[in-house]
């Protein structure tokens, strides 16, 4: 059978971007949805993310954003959702990489999700345009850090133990938030035991605003910027209480507020660090209520985006 690609991708852009146009579109920033569920390892349905995240992000009206008091809207184009092959995750993978490269090298992109595999994909890119490993702000409920996925090598858990395995990161630029999830001992210390830090949700609690964070912000601030690496942003939704967001595959009650992730994301994402990318994953609309989920998604988005026009340009886009 030929190659074969899902059948529902996304029809609108995100708050309402033109298209993306030629190998080197204009707009400093690009959209693209990456829909694949494949590796997940309960409930399935965030190969619907991208399109939820889409439609949620038309509610932002003119997207002027009240804190930083710009719009994305003229710095944005939207490609759209990749066309994967619906097969096994490694030859997804595979394609992802090999897409997702071309667009990295001309702009700075945020990716809507899709599960969490597919970050391994994005981070092999982005190791391959710029030449060095990876700082990362890991927003998760799960710590990601499995050595296998039930035996098989790879699932939307095991992304972060494959990419220190591959030297796609440094890990002491490695920062976790929200971590929280049942896990073996090994697996939550994984990150600290390399020299990364871990956040545990329980160690945010009570903590929700910018003056409240400011110690986090400034200790994760701190440890980006000792790494001397470009910084990517992997928000995993069910990084939030499923109260705030219950439209995830594998919800942990006990998380982060829509209030302490977006005042983590305003403090940190317009600093002047080399922020070379983002992506919103794990979104399944199948289990959402009134689009909670969808819309505290976009809002992450938006908000991220907005707080690299705040921040000056770095010379890694
Ligand atoms: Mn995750
Ligand atoms: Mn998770």
């Amino acid at each position: 059978m030929v190659q074969h690609a899902f059948a529902f991708l996304s029809q609108q852009r995100f708050l309402g971007a033109p298209p993306c146009a030629g190998e080197a579109p204009a707009a400093r920033f690009g959209v693209a949805g990456v829909a694949w569920d494949g590796a997940v390892t309960n409930r399935p349905g965030a190969r619907f993310g991208p399109n939820a995240i889409r439609q949620a992000s038309q509610m932002l009206c003119d997207a002027t954003h009240p804190l930083f008091d710009l719009s994305p809207t003229t710095e944005i184009c939207d490609h759209g959702d990749l066309h994967l092959p619906n097969t096994s995750l490694e030859t997804m993978r595979t394609a992802l990489q090999a897409q997702a490269q071309p667009l990295m090298q001309h702009q700075h992109i945020v990716w809507l999700g899709g599960d969490h595999s597919i970050t391994l994909s994005l981070l092999r890119a982005l190791r391959a345009v710029h030449g060095q490993p990876l700082a990362v702000l890991h927003f998760d409920a799960h710590c990601d850090t499995w050595s296998d996925h039930f035996g098989e090598p790879s699932g939307h858990g095991t992304w972060v133990y494959e990419a220190v395995q591959e030297g796609l990161v440094t890990p002491q630029g490695f920062v976790q938030v929200g971590i929280r999830s049942a896990a073996q001992r090994e697996a939550r210390d994984y990150v600290d035991t390399l020299g990364g830090r871990v956040i545990t949700a329980r160690e945010l609690r009570g903590l929700e605003s910018p003056s409240q964070l400011a110690p986090i912000t400034a200790e994760i601030r701190a440890r980006l910027d000792a790494s001397n690496a470009p910084v990517y942003v992997t928000l995993d939704i069910d990084c939030l209480d499923p109260a705030f967001a219950p439209g995830t595959g594998t919800p942990e009650p006990g998380g982060l507020s829509s209030a302490q992730v977006l005042s983590l994301l305003e403090e940190l994402c317009a600093m002047q660090l080399p922020f070379v990318g983002m992506d919103c994953v794990e979104v399944s609309p199948p289990y959402d209520h009134a689009e909670l989920t969808a819309h505290i998604a976009a809002v992450c988005v938006w908000t991220y985006l907005c707080a690299r026009l705040a921040a000056q340009p770095s010379p890694w886009l």
